[in-house]
C-alpha cells in the first residue's frame, strides 16, 4: 500500500518493507526469510516495474526479521547492499550475532535454526549522517549496536526500523522484549526527536501520524516524568 507519494508498505510481510519508488527503487528492511517472492510480486504488479530497478537496499540493523530476504533480493536486483558499520560484523558472519539475556531471547533461540541464513558482506557502510538515496542515516543504538533510523526530508518521513515500536499508530519506545541496550535505546530517541516529521513508518505495527514528531516529543517527555 502507498502511504505518502512515492513511499510504500509491501503487504503480508514479517517485519515491515518499504519501498521508495521514484526514478529508481529504493528498498528499507527485507522481511524474513523465503518471503523475497513478496515483494517482487509487489514491484512488478503493484508498481509495474521491473525488481532491476532496485538499486539500493538499506537495512536498520541485523536482525532476521529485518535482513532475511537480502541474499535473494541481492542476486534478484543487483542492488547494492548498505547497513551501519556497527551491524556489518553480524551481517557478514564475522562476529555471532548477539541476544538479549535469558529469558527475553527464548524466542529468538528457538526460531533460528529454522530460519536458514547466508552470511552477506554489505556494499556500503553507513555511519552518523551519511546520506544515501536521498535518505539520511541517523545512528540509534540501542536496539542493536548499528541499528539506525532513516530521513527522507523531502516526504518528512521518519523510517525507524526497531529503534522506536509501535503499536496501532501509537508510539510504544524501544522494544523491551529484543533490545540488547534498553538505555541506549531510549537516548538515540532524544536524538532523532529533534527532527521535523510528519510520519514514522516502524519495523513493525502501523504507520505513526499526522505530526509524528510532535508525538515522538510528547512520548518522550511523559517518560521523563515517569
Ligand atoms: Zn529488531
Ligand atoms: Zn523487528
Amino acid at each position: 500500500m502507498e502511504i505518502t507519494p512515492g513511499v510504500h508498505r509491501i503487504d503480508g510481510m514479517r517485519g515491515n518493507c518499504y519501498l521508495i519508488a521514484r526514478d529508481g527503487l529504493v528498498l528499507i528492511d527485507t522481511g524474513l526469510p523465503r518471503t523475497s517472492w513478496k515483494i517482487l510480486t509487489y514491484v512488478r504488479n503493484t508498481l509495474h516495474r521491473n525488481p532491476s530497478e532496485i538499486h539500493t537496499i538499506l537495512v536498520t540493523h541485523y536482525h532476521m526479521d529485518h535482513v532475511g530476504n537480502l541474499p535473494a533480493l541481492r542476486k534478484a536486483t543487483a542492488a547494492r547492499v548498505a547497513v551501519h558499520e556497527g551491524d556489518a560484523p553480524y551481517l557478514s558472519g564475522e562476529k555471532p550475532m548477539p541476544l538479549p539475556e535469558w529469558p527475553r531471547s527464548l524466542l529468538i533461540r528457538l526460531v533460528r535454526p529454522f530460519l536458514g541464513w547466508t552470511p552477506i558482506r554489505a556494499d556500503i557502510l553507513l555511519r552518523d549522517g551519511d546520506t544515501l538515496a536521498g535518505l539520511t542515516c541517523i545512528h540509534t543504538p540501542g536496539h542493536t549496536p548499528g541499528s539506525i533510523c532513516l530521513f527522507d526530508p523531502v516526504e518528512r518521513v521518519l523510517f525507524v526500523g526497531d529503534a522506536l515500536m509501535t503499536e496501532g499508530g501509537r508510539i510504544q519506545g524501544p522494544s523491551e522484549r529484543f533490545s540488547l541496550f534498553q538505555e541506549q535505546a531510549r537516548r538515540s530517541l532524544e536524538k532523532v526527536a529533534g527532527l521535523d516529521f510528519d510520519v514514522i513508518l516502524g519495523g513493525h505495527g502501523e504507520p505513526v501520524r499526522p505530526e509524528a514528531s510532535a508525538l515522538l516529543r510528547e512520548f518522550l517527555a511523559g517518560e521523563r516524568g515517569r
